[in-house]
């Protein structure tokens, strides 16, 4: 592994300036960022990590006004065992409950959660072996996806020919409540801050810094759930999340539906829209997976005979959509 420097910061102002240069990054649990300067599986030349789990003040859940606020250094156990986020914003103390394993989530938090970089097995892997692969250079490259084995990949296409989706449970959920994330720069709406951006998922600049998570207070009468689909049971990435936050007064006056794992981008599905107006039971939510995932598209599947393709996800994204919804009842 190659050593690096560390900066204790005790201020975002002192943060930012370590961080300016480009040859340092933010550092919070470190569950993710860590592997990937171990397995050196992106061509990134951080010489410095700038620790920002030392700045104080930046960890609390509170309501304030018409917002609920989520420091960004707060711990996705602390989110998943908030009392508030359990009862008001279910989805995401859900959502933060399923992501990793327990150790993760004592480290992980959750500004480094929707930050992390994704997990394409090629993008992921050895460096020598696909070093052509177009997110970890700054022109030319390919899709090892393309014409590989893609059954992690995304079903409805891809940004810049990436096909990679985004691996965090918690940015739908913050997709379907409407967020806002706080930066040391600017207030970012949530559908603004997830893009495509060189190696990175979210649009900030490298010495820009997440602070606050800033979700809007739920209307009367509104449920949330998150749904996942993961291979391992005990622990896993979602193949698919649903996030479903709906407000009924009898029947279904707005409904907001965002999934996981489908996508480069969270995605915000129309299937809210086909809600409204119905009573949320088996057939509006069955309608609901369908619209989920109109426009979903399996990637062309030339891998090699024992490759599975990624076709099954779409049904998978049908299924968590339905469950979610059913959940709000
Ligand atoms: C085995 C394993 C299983 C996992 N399972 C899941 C899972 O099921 N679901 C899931 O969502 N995730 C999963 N993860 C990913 C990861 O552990 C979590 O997403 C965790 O929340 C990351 O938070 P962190 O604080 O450790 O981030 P770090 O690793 O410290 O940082 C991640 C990235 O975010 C950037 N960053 C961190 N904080 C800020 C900030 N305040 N401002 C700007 N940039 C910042 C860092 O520079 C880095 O690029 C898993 C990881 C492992 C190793
Ligand atoms: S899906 Fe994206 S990250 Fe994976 S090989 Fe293709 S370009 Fe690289």
């Amino acid at each position: 592994m190659k050593t690096f420097n560390v900066v204790n910061a005790t201020s975002v102002s002192e943060a930012q300036s370590a961080l300016a240069g480009g040859k340092a990054t933010a550092l919070a649990g470190g569950t993710d960022l860590i592997s990937t300067l171990k397995s050196m599986c992106t061509p990134n030349t951080f010489e410095t990590l700038v620790n920002l789990k030392t700045i104080p003040n930046l960890s609390y859940i509170r309501e304030e006004g018409n917002l609920l606020k989520i420091g960004a250094m707060t711990t996705l156990t602390e989110i998943a065992k908030s009392d508030l986020v359990k009862s008001k914003y279910t989805a995401l103390a859900e959502a933060a409950r399923v992501v990793g394993t327990p150790e993760l989530r004592n480290m992980g938090t959750i500004a480094g959660n929707i930050c992390q970089l994704n997990r394409c097995w090629y993008y992921r892997g050895d460096d020598n072996l696909f070093s052509d692969c177009l997110r970890k250079r700054t022109s030319g490259g390919t899709c090892y996806a393309l014409a590989g084995d893609n059954r992690y990949h995304s079903i409805f296409g891809g940004v810049g020919s990436c096909f990679a989706v985004t691996p965090s449970d918690i940015a739908p959920v913050l997709s379907a409540f409407g967020a806002s994330i706080v930066t040391n720069r600017r207030t970012w709406d949530v559908k603004d801050f997830f893009a495509v951006n060189g190696e990175k998922q979210v649009a900030i600049a490298n010495d820009e810094i997440v602070t606050e998570i800033q979700i809007p207070v739920p209307a009367a009468g509104t449920k949330s759930a998150y749904r996942k689909y993961a291979l391992r049971k005990a622990f896993d990435f979602p193949i698919v999340g649903a996030a479903a936050v709906i407000t009924s007064s009898g029947n279904v006056t707005a409904a907001s539906i965002a999934l996981g794992g489908v996508h480069n981008l969270p995605r915000l599905t129309n299937a809210g829209n086909s809600l409204v107006g119905k009573a949320i039971d088996d057939a509006s939510a069955i309608a609901a997976g369908e619209a989920a995932v109109v426009g979903a598209n399996a990637m062309p599947f030339t891998a090699s005979t024992t490759a599975v393709g990624n076709k099954y996800i779409i049904q998978l994204a049908r299924a968590m959509t339905k469950r979610a919804v059913l959940a709000c009842k």
